[in-house]
């Protein structure tokens, strides 16, 4: 519309859908499949008449994958170019959204991987700028921040910086040798989230998982780049909590069986996200959780955003999965 082109430099946040196939224990207990991609955009749930429900039979988003669809394509389709507007010197994230086992992890490690192989194809090719690349990884669970490249499990603490925004204080950032050093540090980050889950006895499902590479350029002077400016910016994956933890109509008993709190990180992105979407104008609460504050400065603003929302095609899963296409709408 002529007040999108007014804003044009404002971009909305790309909202996709990937549905999981069925997996074996959902096959053996004979569950069926309730929802089917029908075309690139939109989503419907099968069985609307047989529920006699009264909600909506289909949901249009910018992009929807269904089960067939491999990782590679939801990330060239629904990530690639947010991810790689970090080259061009723009903060960006992607999000994976969804309830437990929907997926999530399965997507963004899958998504980050992708990335890592398209960022350091673009710099081989790009010999007339240096590129410097820094990464560092951090969980928060409970409102609590952990370096994820670090044995000293120690919270860390969040500053405030006058001109970088919030820094997280302590938090360990890597220059990166290439894209093997990488990798090996993502299997780091692997390992510490299972130390943490097992010392915790906790599950994945209730924290949030931020991998955040940054990449500094600036031009060769000898080759008399027409670019010369240095540039700087990061991109951040992001492997949220179960959406489960940020239903706030869970009954007490229900709570118990999740094994979860209210997720105010889970909560606060969500209106944070439901803000951006209707306008980038007005107070946007990024203060009110670590999750939005670590993450302000590449989400809104400048900033380009993917969420990915991932879930579980089972019948056993449909109002959780109700639930995602609902927060999926809201963002878009
Ligand atoms: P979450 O992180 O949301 O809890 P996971 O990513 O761990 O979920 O996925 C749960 C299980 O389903 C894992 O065993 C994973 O390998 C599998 N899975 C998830 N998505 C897919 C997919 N698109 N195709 C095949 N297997 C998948
Ligand atoms: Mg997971």
């Amino acid at each position: 519309s002529e007040l999108d082109d007014s804003n044009a430099h404002e971009e909305k946040i790309f909202v996709s859908v990937r549905l999981r196939p069925l997996n074996e224990r959902e096959l053996a207990s004979n569950e069926v499949s309730d929802w089917e991609c029908i075309n690139n955009t939109t989503i419907i749930f099968k069985n609307s008449l047989q529920e006699r429900t009264l909600l909506p039979a289909a949901y249009t988003f910018d992009r929807v994958f269904g089960c067939d669809r491999p990782t590679k394509q939801v990330y060239d389709e629904a990530a690639k170019k947010v991810a790689l507007s970090v080259l061009s010197g723009i903060n960006s994230s992607i999000f994976a959204y969804g309830q437990t086992s929907s997926g999530k992890t399965y997507t963004m490690s899958g998504v980050t991987e992708c990335a890592i192989v398209d960022i350091y194809d673009y710099i081989d090719k790009h010999c007339e700028r240096e590129f410097v690349l820094k990464f560092s990884a951090m969980e928060i669970y409970n409102e609590s921040v952990r370096d994820l490249l670090s044995t000293d499990s120690a919270p860390l603490r969040l500053l405030d910086d006058p001109e970088r925004g919030t820094m997280i204080e302590k938090l360990s950032e890597v220059t990166l040798r290439g894209s093997d050093h990488l990798r090996e540090l993502l299997a780091v980050c692997e390992a510490q989230r299972q130390i943490g889950e097992t010392t915790l006895n906790e599950t994945s499902s209730r924290s949030h998982q931020i991998l955040r590479l940054t990449v500094e350029s600036s031009a060769r002077e000898y080759l008399g780049a027409a670019n010369s400016s240095a540039l700087t910016a990061s991109v951040s994956f992001i492997d949220l909590a179960g959406s489960e933890c940020a239903s706030q109509t869970l009954s007490a008993g229900t709570r118990l069986k999740e094994g979860c709190h209210i997720n105010r990180s889970l909560l606060t992105l969500g209106t944070v996200i439901r803000k951006l979407s209707k306008g980038r104008n007005g107070h946007i609460p990024y203060r009110d959780s670590k999750l939005t504050r670590i993450l302000q400065n590449c989400l809104g603003g400048n900033a380009r955003t993917a969420i990915i929302c991932t879930m579980s095609p089972a019948h056993s899963h449909v109002e959780k999965s109700r639930n995602t296409l609902l927060f999926a709408s809201c963002a878009k």
